[in-house]
C-alpha cells in the first residue's frame, strides 16, 4: 500500500521526535510491504522565521493534498512576545479548521510498566487506565459569537451547537465504542445548557442505530469527579469542545506521563491529523532528551484511522511495551532499575522491535 503523509516537524523537541516517527514507520514500511510517500512542511515558529507566518498556504495545500498529516509541536519562547494571529499555535487553529478536522481522539492510556507515575492511588488503577475522549473540536463555544459592550466592562461567548455538528461527531464515537468495550459515556450540561439538551437528544436518537452499545448520560461538573474518583468506570467519553478540552487534559494526566500519549484529529473521510498531546518542550529541545513514544504511538493511530492497517498499528503499539518491559526508558519516564536511553535510542529500539 503506498501512504502519502504531510510532515510537520515543527518546533522545540518536534523535529527530534518525527525523526524517530519516521524511523518507525520505516520499519512498518519493509515489515508489511507499505511505501510512503513523505513531504515536508513548514509550521510554527520556524514558519515564521522563514517565511513571516505561522501557517503558509503552501503547509494547508500541502496537508490538504496528502492523506494524513504528522505533527511534531510548535511554539517556543522565541515567538511568545508575538501577539494574535503571529503567535506559533495559530498554525494549529488553522489545520484544524482548514482542514475541516471535527473529531479529536485523545486516549488516556496507563502502562502498567509506568503505574507508578500515575497520581491516583494503585487501588484506583489496578488493571490498568484505558480512556478514550472523544472531543468535538470545531464548533461550541470557542468558534460561537464573541464581543464586549462599548464601555467594555461587559463581555460575552455564545455556544452554539447545529444537529448536524452533534450528530457527526456522536456517530464517530459509536463507532469507536462498537470497536472497543461497547460503553459510550456522553458528557453534557443539559440541567441547565440548551446546546446539551440537543446534543443529548441527538445521542438518544443515533444510540438506536447501535444497540450492542450501551449508552449512559453524566453531567459535566460529576465527569470531572468521577475521572480523579473511578477512572476505570470510562471506556469512552463523547463531549462537545470545551468540555472535551478540559476532561481530555485531565484525563490524560492522570496517566502521569506527557510524552507517552498520541492523539488523532478526524473528519468525515479517512483523512487525518495526528500528534502528541505535549508541546515542543524547548527546555530539551535538539539534546536527544525527548520522548518520542508520544509521536510513535500517533504513526499507529494514523496506521488504525487514516490507512486501516489495524495489525501495523497493534503491531507498534507492542513493540512500545516490548521496550518499555525490558526496561529501558527515557528521562521523563525514568524510575529505579531502568535504564536510561536517548530520543535516537528509543525510536531505534522501537523500530527493530517491529
Ligand atoms: P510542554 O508539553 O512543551 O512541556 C511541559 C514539560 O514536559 C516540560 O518540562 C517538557 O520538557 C516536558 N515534556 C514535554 N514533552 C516531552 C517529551 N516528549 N519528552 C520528555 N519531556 C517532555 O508544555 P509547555 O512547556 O507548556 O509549552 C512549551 C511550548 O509548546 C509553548 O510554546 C507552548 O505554546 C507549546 N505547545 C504546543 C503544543 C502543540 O504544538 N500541540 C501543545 C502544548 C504546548
Amino acid at each position: 500500500m503506498r501512504m502519502k503523509v504531510a510532515l510537520i516537524p515543527g518546533d522545540g523537541i518536534g523535529p527530534d521526535i518525527v525523526a524517530e516517527a519516521v524511523k518507525v514507520m520505516g520499519a512498518v514500511g519493509t515489515k508489511y510491504g507499505h511505501k510512503f510517500d513523505y513531504s515536508f512542511y513548514l509550521a510554527g515558529g520556524v514558519a515564521i522565521d522563514s517565511v513571516g507566518m505561522p501557517l503558509p498556504e503552501s503547509t494547508l495545500l500541502g496537508c490538504q493534498d496528502s492523506e494524513a498529516v504528522l505533527l511534531g509541536a510548535v511554539g517556543g519562547p522565541k515567538w511568545d512576545h508575538l501577539g494574535g494571529d503571529q503567535r506559533p499555535e495559530k498554525a494549529l487553529l488553522g489545520l484544524r479548521s482548514g482542514l475541516g478536522l471535527f473529531c479529536n481522539l485523545r486516549p488516556a492510556l496507563l502502562y502498567e510498566q509506568l503505574a507508578e507515575a500515575c497520581p491516583l492511588k494503585s487501588e484506583l488503577i489496578a488493571g490498568g487506565l484505558d480512556i478514550m475522549v472523544v472531543r468535538e473540536l470545531t464548533g461550541g463555544i470557542y468558534f460561537g459569537e464573541r464581543g464586549r459592550n462599548d464601555a467594555g466592562d461587559s463581555a460575552y461567548d455564545t455556544m452554539a451547537y447545529a444537529t448536524i455538528e452533534i450528530d457527526r461527531i456522536v456517530r464517530k464515537a459509536f463507532d469507536i465504542a462498537s470497536k472497543r468495550s461497547k460503553r459510550l459515556m456522553s458528557v453534557d450540561k443539559a440541567n441547565i445548557l440548551e446546546t446539551s439538551r440537543l446534543w443529548r437528544s441527538v445521542v438518544n436518537t443515533i444510540a438506536k442505530e447501535y444497540p450492542d452499545v450501551s449508552v449512559d448520560h453524566m453531567y459535566v461538573d460529576n465527569a470531572a469527579m468521577q475521572l480523579v474518583r473511578n477512572p476505570r468506570q470510562f471506556d469512552v467519553i463523547v463531549t462537545e469542545n470545551m468540555f472535551g478540552d478540559i476532561l481530555s487534559d485531565e484525563a490524560s494526566m492522570i496517566t502521569g506521563s506527557i510524552g507517552m500519549l498520541p492523539s488523532a484529529s478526524l473528519r468525515s473521510d479517512d483523512f487525518g491529523m495526528y500528534e502528541p498531546i505535549h508541546g515542543s518542550a524547548p527546555d530539551i529541545a535538539g539534546k536527544d532528551m525527548a520522548n518520542p513514544i508520544a509521536t510513535i504511538l500517533s504513526v499507529a493511530m494514523m496506521l488504525r484511522h487514516t490507512f486501516a492497517c489495524e495489525e501495523e498499528a497493534a503491531a507498534i503499539e507492542s513493540a512500545v511495551g516490548a521496550v518499555l518491559d525490558a526496561g529501558w526508558r527515557t528521562g521523563d519516564i525514568m524510575s529505579k532499575g531502568m535504564r536510561q536511553i536517548g530520543t535516537k535510542e528509543m525510536g531505534t529500539l522501537i523500530a527493530q522491535k517491529l
